[in-house]
């Protein structure tokens, strides 16, 4: 009997346009210096679809994958899209694991660098520690623990705001998904 393996049926192409529209949406941005004075300088060697580019400003070579959590994992970058998908129909990361055949020590590394963002965050980014945190922590409380969450509240204004800040992260994080 056939059995079906999800991994098989992704194309690589469409991985990398999808990874560039979940990065840049419309324009290249150069990582270094963030003009957008770029140029393509051809294919990756080794995965025809990674499109490299040069900033006409800052002369900085980079391509699709520089600076994101793709860029020095093995896990080949439709492994990655199909785990956000998967996270997006909110499966387990033990139900992840089995549909994408990896070990589940394997999946949770994964998909706690997924939600941490696909950009790596640069050390100068002053709120991105604490703002981090409180994401973890929110999101967990709201959904299995609403005491935590209500004693949480009683210690005044920053707990309120920082909560903000949290969801406002989760729904940004969450548009690649509905496009
Ligand atoms: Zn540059």
């Amino acid at each position: 009997m056939l059995s079906l393996n999800l991994t098989h049926l992704l194309d690589d192409a469409k991985c990398y346009e999808t990874m560039r529209q979940m990065r840049w949406s419309s324009e290249v941005c150069c990582p270094k210096c963030n003009s957008l004075s770029v140029i393509k300088r051809g294919k990756d060697e080794t995965q025809p679809h990674r499109q490299r580019y040069q900033c006409k400003t800052c002369s900085a070579h980079f391509d699709d994958l520089t600076d994101t959590i793709f860029a020095n994992h093995h896990q080949p970058l439709r492994m990655w899209i199909l785990c956000l998908y998967l996270m997006g129909l909110n499966l387990s990361n033990q139900q992840i694991s089995q549909e994408l055949d990896l070990d589940k020590d394997v999946v949770q590394d994964m998909t706690t660098l997924l939600r941490q963002g696909i950009v790596q965050r640069k050390p100068e980014v002053k709120l991105s520690g604490t703002v981090e945190c409180d994401e973890v922590y929110v999101t967990a409380g709201h959904k299995g623990n609403p005491e935590a969450v209500l004693k949480k509240g009683e210690k005044g204004d920053g707990i309120a705001s920082k909560g903000f800040g949290a969801e406002a992260r989760l729904r940004r994080k969450s548009h690649p998904f509905s496009a």
